[in-house]
């Protein structure tokens, strides 16, 4: 690693740091150092990584619109540079807008979709805030039973993973806790507030501060302790007020009027009611003047999935989607018993083209035997695929397909190949291409891709040791 990308790497990590510890503005700060160094060295990745921190800092912040500016820097990257890690912070950006929106049914589709991301990649930080904000969705919702299964999930990863990060799990015990509110078990959430109340990372937490004491005012309220009830959404009012977070001094409008309506205290109800419906508008006005129409996250998703399908070069598939892609064939061979066939191809002697002619010249060459396999292997798209599995070397699969038919098939790629005539100036380049061919009748045991390439590998050594231009199929007679 270079010594500029280590150092990126590094704000990266004290940026995240940061941030989960809820030091928004040194986070800030950091993050508008990392934009510009990865800007100077051209680091996308980097600098996605700026917005994104921007954008969840200023969102926590409560400055919306900043907030939502970064949102639209980091989306006009994540189109051309995105990759399947980057899914889950759209979705999860799509989760805040429809929040915003009070569209909970799609803001917890959102974060259904991030649960599965995170588990995918391993992302355990992301996965146990995704837990816990769907938790929180169900509380809005009043499903106090499905908020805290959820809760719980999010609290079982969290101290499996992250033992030492107290804050995260602060964040989850208040969920924890109201979820109890709501299902009237008051006892246990009062336990469990009590507990945090002395706790360094509520009170160094803004925003943690607001919800913990949003929390507490309303066990008073379930409690039928109306008058602290009341202080401590005045607590919790200030707090929010200090940076201006709209969405919760409107949630504690509400809760506040309800109280004062208990209490037949009618004038500071109707006081709370106009605050709720002023900060409703405010909300309404802020929400038509932000660009955040703009951000068709559905069309940024495919954009990643189909390049993260599709290897550059050659436009066939990549190695990623072989393997799943033919995982998935193999599973279902339980079902309907079909055979799955691999075609491993390598270029015969592919360093000399390299070599005599370039680099550049060399891509073509790749190029163009992509596309010869691609016109000879996938005419039945259901049940053929081809990909670059690196380098030189090609992989097709094949299902439903009789091992004497899938011979067939590779001979007439072996036929196609040599016919190959790559133009380069005056000249054309040939190729000879050497072959491994097997099916999983001559290999019943295999489940995983992984083990089936392993054989049509061996038998492409094979071919490659025999002296190239040659396929060498594996059949029940040779098969080791
Ligand atoms: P063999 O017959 O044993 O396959 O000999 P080979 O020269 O083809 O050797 P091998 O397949 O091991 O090497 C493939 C070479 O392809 C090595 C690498 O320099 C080159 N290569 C890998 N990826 C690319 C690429 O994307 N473009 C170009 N032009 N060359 C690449
Ligand atoms: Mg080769």
């Amino acid at each position: 690693m270079n010594v500029k990308l280590h150092r990126l790497n590094n704000l990266e990590t004290r940026i995240v740091n940061l941030y989960s510890d809820g030091k928004y503005n040194e986070a800030i700060e950091l993050a508008n150092k990392l934009l510009e160094s990865a800007g100077k060295a051209e680091d996308k990745k980097s600098m996605m990584n700026a917005y994104m921190n921007l954008a969840g800092c200023y969102y926590s912040l409560g400055q919306i619109e900043s907030a939502f500016e970064n949102v639209l820097e980091y989306k006009q990257l994540c189109d051309e540079f995105g990759d399947d890690r980057d899914k889950y912070y759209l979705y999860n950006l799509s989760a805040i807008i429809y929040e915003f929106e009070e569209n909970y049914e799609e803001a917890k589709a959102a974060i259904l979709e991030c649960i599965d991301l995170a588990l995918e990649f391993e992302m355990y930080h992301s996965l146990c805030e995704s837990y816990n904000t769907y938790s929180s969705y169900l509380i809005i919702e009043n499903n106090f039973e499905a908020a805290l299964k959820y809760a719980q999930i999010a609290m079982n990863f969290a101290k499996s993973h992250y033992p030492s990060n107290v804050l995260l799990q602060c964040q989850i015990y208040i969920n924890i806790a109201s979820a109890y509110i709501g299902l009237e078990q008051i006892e246990v959430a009062k336990e469990i507030l009590d507990s945090l109340q002395s706790n360094p990372y509520i009170n160094s937490n803004i925003h943690e501060t607001g919800n913990y004491y949003y929390a507490l005012g309303k066990l008073y309220k379930k409690s039928r302790k109306y008058s602290t009830a009341l202080l401590k959404l005045n607590e919790a009012y200030l707090i929010f007020e200090s940076y201006n977070d709209q969405v919760m001094l409107k949630s504690i409008s509400k809760e506040s009027a309800s109280i004062y309506e208990l209490i037949f205290d009618f004038e500071n109800a109707c006081n709370m009611w106009k605050r709720y419906i002023d900060y409703s508008e405010k909300l309404f006005a802020l929400r038509l003047s932000s660009k955040i129409k703009e951000l068709d996250i559905k069309h940024s998703v495919a954009a990643i999935e189909k390049r993260a399908n599709i290897d550059t070069l050659t436009g066939v598939y990549n190695r990623y989607y072989l393997e799943t892609t033919c995982n998935t064939w193999l599973k279902d061979r339980n079902h309907t018993d079909s055979q799955v066939c691999c075609i491993v191809l390598d270029i015969d002697h592919f360093k000399v083209i390299n070599d005599s002619y370039g680099h550049l010249v060399g891509d073509e060459v790749i190029k163009a035997v992509g596309e010869t396999c691609l016109n000879v292997i996938c005419e039945n798209k259901q049940n053929s695929l081809i990909g670059r599995y690196g380098g030189d070397e090609f992989v097709a699969i094949l299902k439903n397909i009789s091992p004497p038919r899938v011979l067939q098939k590779a001979r007439e790629l072996f036929i196609a190949l040599s016919n190959l005539k790559v133009p380069h100036l005056q000249d054309v380049i040939q190729v000879t291409v050497s072959m491994g061919v097997v099916s999983t009748e001559s290999v019943p045991s295999v489940k995983k891709f992984t083990q089936l390439f392993k054989v049509a590998d061996q038998a492409l050594y094979i071919a490659k040791k025999q002296g190239r231009n040659q396929i060498v199929f594996l059949s029940n007679d040779n098969c080791y």
